[in-house]
């Protein structure tokens, strides 16, 4: 089979074309190591290579898993990182608050970072691979969510540099940091019929709601007792849902953190907040 017989399954299926080409392109990366520069040369796929895309295609079409679910990997900041029903899929706004991170400690010598609710541990390998200064601590009160952590950090080779261990936020954490980094939950339970299918019934719901009406409540936990944990001069960067930067940004200045900065998303969302203590 072409990659196209795959793409014009998923568009039958009435998915939008530029989903259903990237789709089938993420599945012909992960499961062969293929690029799609393969196939414009005029490739064509083994009948037992067809027959596993098919597989996964059809999986795909009839439950509307997401794709890096149904494959165990996802792509985040240029690289594979697995996932599992415990972890939320890596998303390209969090690259976001890795970059900001990874600014505030470029001209730093030693960088100890604490990373609450960690999931994949996507936020913390890719610091440590980005900076060999960096070491870091991840939390997350998921023990499914900790074993795919500590497998994404041995396949990234960052397993000495990057710990992990279940604590809720800061139950079991026992030092000072100098960042403290964290994509908690942030949306409203009620919000919940709002979502896309995908996120909705797939992505874990531990990852994704709060209690409170505005979605701010682990932020405020982690304000709360931040100063506890961040060393003299640290910086906290959180990433943000929709309508909470200022909301945030209140309870920081209360708090008397200094050089707040919010960073807008592709969609012009302000996604990512930072703050010196
Ligand atoms: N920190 C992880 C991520 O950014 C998990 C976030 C979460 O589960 N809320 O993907």
């Amino acid at each position: 089979m072409y990659r196209k017989f795959f793409i014009d399954l998923y568009t039958k299926n009435n998915f939008p074309f530029d989903e259903a080409k990237s789709e089938v392109d993420l599945i012909l990366d992960i499961l062969f190591n293929y690029g799609y520069k393969d196939f414009v040369l005029g490739k064509k796929l083994e009948d037992w290579q067809s027959a596993k895309v098919e597989r996964v295609v059809k999986e795909r079409i009839s439950t509307h898993r997401p794709i890096q679910q149904i494959l165990g990997q996802a792509y985040f900041y240029g690289r594979k990182f697995f996932v599992n029903e415990n972890t939320l899929i890596p998303r390209p706004e969090t690259e976001l608050l890795v970059k900001k991170a990874l600014d505030l400690c470029k001209d730093s010598e030693n960088v100890s970072v604490l990373d609450i609710g960690t999931g994949t541990g996507c936020i913390p390998i890719t610091l440590a691979m980005e900076n060999k200064n960096i070491t870091a601590d991840s939390v997350d009160i998921s023990t499914g969510a900790i074993e795919i952590a500590e497998k994404n950090a041995l396949f990234h080779n960052v397993y000495e540099r990057v710990h992990f261990y279940k604590s809720d936020l800061f139950e079991r954490v026992e030092k000072r940091y100098n960042i403290i980094t964290s994509n908690p939950p942030y949306i409203p339970l009620k919000d919940k019929e709002n979502l896309q299918n995908e996120v909705k019934n797939y992505d874990p719901a531990l990852a994704l709601f709060t209690k409170d009406e505005q979605g701010i409540e682990f932020y405020e936990k982690i304000l709360d007792k931040s100063e506890d944990y961040l060393l003299e001069g640290g910086y906290i960067v959180f990433e943000l849902g929709i309508n909470q930067a200022e909301l945030v940004q209140e309870m920081m200045k209360k708090l008397e953190y200094k050089n707040i900065e919010i960073i807008k998303d592709y969609n012009s969302i302000a996604r990512v907040i930072s703050a010196k203590k």
